[in-house]
């Protein structure tokens, strides 16, 4: 027998808070009780058929049977940039400015090894997406978390990072609308980004996972539509949470050309892009998705009304979110975050997942992700009511 042993960056990753949880749930299940889960944030409906048939149709070619380009074919590249044009008032060079992604997670994973030395500084929002931060520690980088405080908004304070880790710092993670509070925010404030991003010679990645999961009539503005965006930063997407694509596999990013190329560069070396056939069926999604994200919008909207609604009769406070699927909720007094989900799942069977668990600003919250039906969900709220109560 040889001994088996973790690498140090393993080794020292912080110790996964959702554990403890995640065993209670397991307990709380093996008991019997009819367990909501409402704790993690993938969809429970199917993909939409059109863009079912769309994968089936090109599952049928031979030529997207082959090693793909790690970049992204043209096609799916051009419907990027197609998209873009649509959605925001830029024009890119699909060529140069746009990457497919195997997932964004997988292009938020990677992007530190194509920029971050030892040493360099991430600028990381705390709560927030773990992969930034653990993917700044397997570059060797160091992540300063900025608190996202209900007082700002859950917007970053930039004035309060300090002269000492600004001189250090190379990189600014941003996701809004927020995972996990739902936060949106304004073009001003990425305005703000873009004259702090030029000042200090920072890189921005913003994370734009929930770019079309938004409501009441609200568009969740794009980063790279910022007036000088485009020189300073990249904009991650994913089809998984607006497309029900989550098991898929697909994203992208788009933005300055330099940064592009220095993550294509790592993927070149990783893994060899795409499955064609996929990035087919995603350029179907793109193309044509009024009707789609009417009624994916719909759906949630009505599942938000439910449980804001369930929320203000007990008395817990929550901002009504405008984009994600995500409600983010003050844990009531007494508790901490991690007590009030162990409470709510012994005594309601509702899993949620404790704000402290993205980074310890989040501590005195929880989130639960509107991922079951809104039947469901009523009947969460309903025995959250006695638990409280
Ligand atoms: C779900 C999620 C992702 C990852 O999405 P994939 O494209 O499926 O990898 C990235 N960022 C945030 C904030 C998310 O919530």
């Amino acid at each position: 027998m040889i001994t088996i042993e973790k690498a140090d960056r393993l080794k020292e990753l912080p110790p996964y808070l959702f554990a403890e949880l995640d065993r209670k749930k397991d307990a709380v299940r093996a008991r019997g009780v009819d367990v909501i889960d409402v704790g993690v944030g993938d969809p429970d409906q199917p993909t939409p058929g059109y863009i079912i048939e769309a994968l089936t149709a090109a599952a049928r070619v031979p030529a997207y049977h082959r090693y793909p380009s790690y970049s992204g074919m043209n096609s799916f590249r051009e419907a990027v940039s197609a998209w873009y044009k649509k959605r925001a008032s830029i024009t890119l060079d699909p060529l140069r400015q746009v990457v497919s992604l195997i997932g964004s997670k997988e292009g938020i994973a990677h992007i530190p090894l194509a920029f971050i030395n030892p040493g360099d500084v991430v600028l990381v929002p705390s709560p927030g997406y773990p992969v930034y931060k653990t993917a700044t520690l397997f570059a060797g980088g160091i992540p300063y978390e900025m608190p996202l405080l209900k007082e700002n908004a859950f917007l970053p304070d930039l004035n309060k990072i300090p002269a000492a880790v600004l001189v250090k710092a190379k990189m600014i993670f941003l996701n809004y609308p927020n995972n996990p509070t739902a936060a949106t925010a304004t073009s001003e404030f990425f305005a703000e980004v873009v004259a702090f991003a030029a000042k200090h010679n920072i890189m921005v990645c913003h994370d734009f996972a929930y770019s079309e999961m938004s409501f009441d009539g609200y568009e969740a503005p794009s980063f790279l539509d910022t007036p000088g965006a485009m020189e300073v930063g990249i904009e991650f997407h994913s089809l998984s949470k607006t497309y029900h694509m989550t098991g898929w596999r697909l994203g992208f990013a788009a933005g300055r050309a330099e940064i592009i190329a220095g993550l294509g560069q790592i993927k070149s070396n990783i893994d060899s892009g795409v499955f064609e056939a996929i990035q087919m069926a995603g350029i179907a999604a793109m193309h044509d998705d009024t009707a789609w994200l009417a009624e994916m919008r719909a759906l949630y909207t009505a599942r938000r009304n439910v449980v804001m609604s369930g929320l203000a009769k007990i008395g817990i406070q929550a901002a009504t979110p405008k984009a994600t699927f995500y409600v983010w909720a003050e844990v009531p007094k007494g508790y901490t975050s991690a007590d009030f989900c162990s409470h709510l799942l012994e005594t309601a069977g509702i899993v949620t997942t404790p704000g402290n668990g993205f980074g310890d600003p989040g501590e005195g919250y929880f989130r639960i992700a509107l991922t079951v039906s809104k039947e469901r969900l009523a009947e969460a709220m309903e025995r959250m009511a006695k638990a409280v109560g």
